[in-house]
């Protein structure tokens, strides 16, 4: 490694090491074309790359584009490594609360879609959702509900007929659907009257 600039372009070098601190206190090689700190011109690009995502994002694709194979042997070889399942490994469990928070809060932010994910994985309650099942109408009631709450009432959406009870089955559809106060709902149960309705 030369130590300046000009020994470094005599010998074709791209980079310099002068062992001096740059102005912004770097002890960094140098770049032979223009003479600039290397940790300097990192921090430069990676300020540019944070104010401009969409480009970072296109010059990344195209880099891509032009050095598919690089990438493809750079997989495979961190792949056989078995790096990849350490690292994912990793990942998952210094993850692991941060992801159950963000799905619980999905959850609190989509109450109808994940009542309605969570009917349809359960084999037992795929019944109550039927074909023809309107959920923009059943949307409409947790809607409701959640305004409702918003402004300090604690209301649920309960099924008239329970859906899930050992001598009926109701559905989760609109007509089925009421608005309880949350205390109604909660003694209410999954209690069930055949004669009386409920
Ligand atoms: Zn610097």
């Amino acid at each position: 490694m030369q130590s300046t600039r000009a020994k470094a372009k005599k010998a074709g070098d791209k980079h310099y090491f002068t062992g001096k601190e740059c102005a912004h206190g770097h002890t960094e090689k140098r770049y032979a074309c223009d003479g600039a700190c290397m940790q300097c011109a990192r921090k430069k690009a990676s300020k540019q790359a944070m104010a401009n995502p969409e480009k970072r994002k296109a010059l990344l694709a195209k880099w891509r584009g032009e050095n598919k194979e690089h990438e493809k042997k750079y997989r495979e070889e961190y792949a056989a490594s078995g790096m990849a399942a350490i690292a994912n490994k990793r990942y998952a469990e210094k993850n692991k609360e941060k992801k159950l928070e963000a799905t619980r809060e999905w959850r609190r932010n989509n109450p109808q879609k994940s009542y309605e994910t969570t009917m349809r994985r359960s084999k037992a309650r795929r019944l109550a959702v039927p074909k023809w099942f309107d959920s923009e109408s059943v949307k409409c009631f947790y809607t409701a509900a959640r305004m409702l709450r918003d402004m300090g009432f604690n209301y649920h959406v309960d099924h008239v007929i329970p859906i899930t009870h050992n001598l009926v089955c109701g559905l989760h559809t609109p007509d089925n659907l009421q608005l309880l106060p949350a205390f109604d709902n909660l003694s209410k149960g999954n209690k069930f009257n055949i004669e009386g309705g409920i």
